[in-house]
């Protein structure tokens, strides 16, 4: 049960009554975002008006997207809970554990064989349990959804950050824990802090060099990594209306980028041209028999200040070409301040390797924009002067391109095309260094760029662009080059200026693919058995995580103070640890390994209270949990940004850390942190956290009155005698109290579907 006609007819046929339900319960008109919020309310028809940032709202999403990675620990987890089959269509798509060294067939080869047991896991628990499987090769999961699932009007979550990237083919599509997805395969409702939204108004039309890339590229760098939290972007106006569907996808996909819940675009011809283009004639039938449900009210927008809690508005004619970075993606620089900010901040102006494609930036349209400067370098005798990778979404459009000749351009300047998979984008790359200085440059079309991300490398300095800009780049290999105002010499000593690029949304000839890699599950799968290992170093079943003691939480120690930037990939890192997903004592290993230790300003060394020798992270909380010590996790703001992976929440739990305090959280972790039953807290005074020292050790007060809304209490006490009592905040709504006293949410899962 993957693609479901049936079930988006459902969708539709209900939605001219709750939509008018709800504007009946609001009395006004509604934005897109409240019209699909509210038609999948777990309470059917609303009954009152949700408040934005502040209620927490139980729905019923259509679907569950899952990659490879995070679907082994959701999968694990969904196999306890005791269903013979999902409750909803649901697809796994193995993507980030392919390792980009060679080219694709040598490094795909390669991840077949050492990849094999989790493949196999993965291929019967989906057949077991009626879900999808898109086999490795197949691509990667936000372009296989866009070209083939996601559909307007829907609400879907996937356990990746990144399933934001729906919301072109204007679905609410939001990235969870595996947890939150084990929920919802199991039947039980989701459940989600109802977002504020913002509005991003977009007039004018994009031209020349500039993209659909800039258009996000600009938004990151006027919301910042944090402007998008608990919100809801939509976009709209004629300029909006005029992107093609995949560029829609891209804005959307990079939304996770300023930590937005998500974003959406309006149902619009584009949308419906994409969908018929990649043959769901049908789908595009039924939505524009209901399309203006799936559109905002246009009274919401002609007058958008008075329905969003904040406006922005972009007018594309003027947007000029961006590059974001280094190491954050809200460092926005028109391309025409880049090459003096290069100098001026001495970041490495030759860079080593140029990377496009990903789930960001790998449609037909991207490609053959990108591939009309390849063609042109070709034509006037220049070659790529940086190493440079291709990345196809998915095996349709890379058969496709391949098909129309495009991805051969890119070989003849150099370039290599790699699996259709993650591989560099989430640091699965064996890159080739070269000697020299450590301190070096790469640009991406990817999404992030957070240190260490694409090659695990803190030297390196990612810039991201759009895929035509970094086709263009390699071809100088010189971050001070400007394609739309320099020329560059050829092989034969001549000055070559580089024309815009051409692109086409769809392709004149239609998609084709001869194996897509897609494996419908069997129709009975009471007989298939579910492949792990009890020896297996990579999968591990999971056991359930204890209750709580029902008191308060007294003499925990001081694990780590991390300093600074805390994302998921510091708390638990990718690359080689991927291929632990599936193990939870194996993968704890890497627990918080790459965050900054505030009283050294060092990674992984962390004093030991117990010995007061100073040693790694996760050995230092395997002796407090071998000693029965709690732990506490003390950090800065907006920590657990980044990537929706619940082992940032499973491992401390394993490892026996019992609360996280910050100053705030980014919102997929703090929801991780509560599935897991632990007690994710925030200072109500932000300068409280001045006040930890290195030796404190802590007592969580008011756990026995624990209540939505109610502060807890904690006290520090000094190595020196002395303590102070200190506020702190929660979020915890009645159920996840609940999940907290029962030591998880899965134990409550279960325990309901054996009753029932
Ligand atoms: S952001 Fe990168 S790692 Fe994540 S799904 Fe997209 S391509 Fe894969």
């Amino acid at each position: 049960m993957a693609f479901d006609f049936e079930m988006i007819k459902a969708v539709y046929q209900r939605l001219p009554e709750r939509i008018a339900a709800a504007k009946k319960v609001l009395g006004r008109p509604l934005t897109l975002t409240e019209k699909i919020l509210y038609s999948h309310l777990t309470e059917g028809v609303a009954s009152k008006a949700y408040e934005r940032g502040k209620s927490y709202v139980d729905f019923n999403p259509d679907r569950v997207g899952m990659q490879d990675a995070t679907a082994q620990m959701a999968l694990l987890q969904f196999m306890q809970a005791g269903r013979p089959k999902v409750a909803v269509p649901s697809t796994v798509h193995c993507d980030h554990l392919i390792q980009a060294k060679d080219g694709a067939k040598q490094d795909l080869s390669t991840a077949l064989d050492k990849n094999k047991e989790v493949y196999d896991f993965l291929a019967s628990v989906s057949d077991k349990y009626g879900i999808g499987f898109w086999k490795p090769g197949a691509g990667i999961i936000h372009q296989v959804i866009l070209e083939q699932y996601a559909f307007p009007g829907g609400l879907m979550i996937g356990t990746d950050s990144h399933t934001v990237n729906a919301g072109g083919l204007g679905m609410i599509a939001i990235g969870v824990g595996g947890a939150d997805a084990c929920d919802v395969m199991a039947g039980l409702p989701w459940e989600l802090k109802f977002p504020k939204m913002i509005g991003v108004k977009l007039t004018g039309r994009l031209s020349g060099w500039t993209s659909s890339k800039d258009i996000i590229l600009k938004v990151a760098g006027i919301l910042t990594v944090k402007g998008g939290t608990d919100a809801i972007l939509e976009y709209f106006g004629d300029g909006a209306d005029s992107l093609s569907c995949t560029g829609k996808g891209t804005i959307c996909n990079m939304g996770a980028e300023i930590g937005a819940t998500t974003s959406v675009f309006c149902y619009d011809k584009k949308m419906a041209d994409y969908l018929k283009g990649t043959g769901r004639t049908d789908v595009a039938a039924a939505a524009d028999e209901v399309a203006q449900h799936l559109r905002g009210d246009n009274e919401v927008y002609a007058d958008p200040e008075k329905y969003f809690d904040q406006v922005i508005e972009i007018n594309l004619s003027e947007l000029e070409p961006h590059i974001n970075g280094p190491f954050t993606p809200d460092l926005a620089w028109p391309i025409s301040k880049f090459a003096a900010a290069v100098k001026e901040n001495g970041w490495p102006r030759y860079f080593e390797v140029g990377l496009i494609g990903s789930c960001t930036n790998s449609s037909y349209e991207d490609i053959t924009r990108s591939a009309s400067i390849a063609k042109m370098a070709i034509e006037n005798n220049l070659k790529a002067k940086s190493e440079f990778t291709i990345t196809p979404g998915s095996e349709q459009v890379r058969y496709t391109t391949e098909r129309d000749g495009l991805l051969q351009d890119f070989e003849k300047i150099g370039g290599v095309v790699l699996a259709n998979a993650c591989g560099p984008c989430i640091g699965q790359w064996a890159r080739h260094r070269k000697d020299g200085e450590p301190k070096n440059s790469i640009i991406t079309s990817y999404n992030r760029n957070f240190a260490k991300r694409n090659d695990g490398d803190p030297n390196t300095h990612a810039f991201v662009a759009s895929p035509e800009i970094v086709t263009a780049m390699v071809l100088a290999g010189d971050l001070c080059f400007n394609p739309l105002t320099d020329t560059l010499k050829n092989e034969k000593g001549q000055d070559v200026k580089l024309k815009e690029p051409q692109g086409v949304e769809l392709p004149l000839k239609g998609f084709a693919v001869k194996d897509s890699g897609y494996q419908e599950p069997a129709k009975d799968g009471s007989k298939v058995q579910v492949k792990v290992s009890p020896a297996s170093e990579r999968l591990q079943l999971l056991d359930p995580f204890p209750a709580w003691e029902g008191m308060d939480l007294k003499g925990l120690r001081l694990l780590i103070k991390a300093k600074g930037k805390c994302t998921t990939d510091h708390i638990s890192m990718a690359g080689p640890w991927l291929k632990f997903r599936g193990h939870l004592d194996n993968i704890s290993n890497n627990m918080l390994i790459g965050a900054v230790n505030a009283f050294n300003d060092k990674t992984d060394s962390v004093k030991n209270q117990l010995t007061g020798e100073y040693d790694a992270v996760p050995k230092v909380q395997r002796a407090y949990k071998e000693a029965r010590v709690g732990s506490i996790v003390v950090g800065d703001e907006n920590y657990g940004e980044g990537s929706s992976r619940e082992h940032a929440a499973m491992e401390p739990r394993h490892l026996g850390v019992r609360a996280i305090l910050v100053k705030s959280f980014a919102r997929i972790h703090e929801t991780n942190l509560k599935k897991q039953g632990m007690l994710a807290l925030t200072f109500a005074n932000k300068a409280d956290y001045d006040k930890i020292k290195e030796d404190d050790t802590f007592d969580i007060l008011g756990l026995t009155e624990f209540k939505p809304g109610v502060p807890l209490k904690i006290v520090l006490h000094h190595v020196d005698g002395d303590h102070e009592i200190i506020t702190v905040n929660q979020t915890y709504n009645e159920n996840q109290i609940e999940w907290f006293k029962a030591g998880g949410a899965l134990n409550i899962i279960r325990s309901q579907v054996s009753l029932s």
